[in-house]
């Protein structure tokens, strides 16, 4: 229902739109087998004016919210997941900045990303450290004006293709996930290398790198904030990012039921389609119906962020999980509806199916993200008053009697 959206998201849609058919759609199925950089379509997003839209107006964006970003997300995710993530990833790397940064930061790093001429990384996690985020060991020390890096980064989405790299390290590592700061590093900083490109399952025009530093020393101006402010920059971060992985896999669904009931409306057995039996009709509309559910929670979590509603991590959360979710079971339904053809590569399907299997894993795995619901429920049951204010008895132990079964 875009018409209930805002003039410009509907604007942003269209544009957004014309990209993933023109320049997206026919170059797909040809970078997924190569793995090359989308570079034409980074293009085709600068001429849209579609690149680095998220940032505010006086440092060279759009000043569009979260929301306008998940609609840009969501279309080109419809047509190829890998590229919805190559531009997305860019909102990653410069929300740490946008949340942290000084003016003269955001001055430094914002515009050339708000063009699109550079493109920037994130990199939180490493081989030890995924979902515990905290106790990542990449080791930044002060030394006169500048940071001295020493450690590795895991998984870095953009690897090679960015410029600049927002860089979690440990300033004191006595002090856990609070000891962790954010800086700033530039490709080409001596001690700074690209390392190995992982082989992915989908997503497979990005590519995704370790990240080495070895005594690379960068000025002490790129720290982000304070020192020990970095753990709460990720987070921050993740809450305003989440809703876009949400929006790449609404995206990648509706991009997978699109063709599914293409298919099934020509294929013809037992002299009718595929589409017309009732079970195919009952299934593309509870998926149908489901990819909507989704495509609101993102729409209304991307809102709340936008409009500054404190407390939005559970939103952000529950969209990521149930979007991905979804994504996950409509593409697997589609291969499925596609019969044998659906497991070949004649037809788009399967790369769906692969693409949208990262969406549960990264940024948060979907259990984390249930973790964070989990906690945000238990915080507002302990806050709980008025009809819920009631006392819950509890028994003893020798109360209990042997035969209630377990369960009951
Ligand atoms: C293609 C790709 C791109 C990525 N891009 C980036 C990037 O750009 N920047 C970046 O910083 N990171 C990136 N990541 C890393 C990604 O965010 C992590 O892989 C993710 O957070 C999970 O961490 P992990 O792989 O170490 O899994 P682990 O943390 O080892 O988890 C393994 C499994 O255990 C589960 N688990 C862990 N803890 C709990 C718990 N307490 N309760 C229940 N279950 C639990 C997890 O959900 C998961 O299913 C990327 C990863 C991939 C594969």
């Amino acid at each position: 229902m875009k018409e209930l959206l805002p003039k410009q998201a509907q604007d942003y849609m269209e544009r957004a739109r014309h990209v993933a058919d023109t320049a997206v759609r026919p170059v797909a199925a040809e970078l997924d087998r190569t793995g090359d950089y989308p570079w034409s379509v980074i293009e085709a997003l600068r001429e849209a004016d579609l690149m680095g839209i998220w940032i505010p107006e006086e440092y060279g964006g759009k000043g569009a919210g979260v929301l306008d970003l998940c609609i840009v997300v969501e279309e080109l995710s419809k047509a190829c997941g890998g590229i919805g993530v190559s531009y997305a990833v860019n909102a990653l790397g410069s929300f740490p900045i946008i949340v942290g940064g000084t003016d003269d930061q955001k001055q430094k790093w914002l515009p050339p990303v708000a063009s699109g001429e550079k493109l920037i990384a994130f990199g939180l996690s490493e081989k030890a450290s995924g979902s515990d985020a905290g106790s990542l060991r990449t080791r930044a020390e002060r030394d006169g004006d500048e940071y001295v890096i020493n450690g590795n980064k895991k998984w870095n989405t953009n690897g090679n293709a960015a410029s600049f790299y927002t860089v979690y390290c440990s300033t004191r590592p006595d002090r856990g996930h609070r000891g962790i700061s954010a800086i700033m590093v530039e490709k080409g900083t001596s001690g700074f290398e690209i390392g190995k490109r992982e082989k992915l399952m989908g997503i497979r025009c990005v590519p995704v790198h370790e990240l080495h530093f070895d005594n690379c020393r960068v000025p002490a101006e790129n720290l982000l904030g304070n020192e020990g402010q970095g753990f709460g920059n990720a987070m921050k971060t993740l809450d305003r990012a989440r809703p876009g992985v949400a929006a790449q896999a609404v995206g990648l669904a509706q991009g997978a039921l699109d063709w599914a009931v293409r298919y099934t409306s020509e294929r013809q057995q037992f002299g009718q389609s595929v589409l017309s039996f009732q079970a195919t009709q009952f299934k593309v509309a509870d998926l149908a119906t489901e990819i909507e559910a989704a495509r609101q929670m993102v729409w209304t979590a991307a809102r709340a962020i936008d409009a500054g509603i404190g407390n939005t991590t559970k939103f952000a959360a529950m969209a990521k999980v149930f979007a991905t979710d979804v994504a996950m079971r409509v593409t697997t339904e589609a291969v499925q509806m596609f019969g044998g053809y659906g497991y070949c590569t004649d037809y788009p399907i399967e790369k769906y199916m692969r693409d949208a299997k990262i969406t549960q894993i990264y940024e948060g795995a979907n259990e984390i993200q249930r973790l964070v619901i989990g906690r945000a429920l238990t915080k507002e049951a302990a806050k709980a008053t008025g009809h819920l204010d009631v006392k819950v008895e509890h028994f003893e132990e020798e109360e209990a009697s042997e035969e209630v079964p377990v369960g009951a």
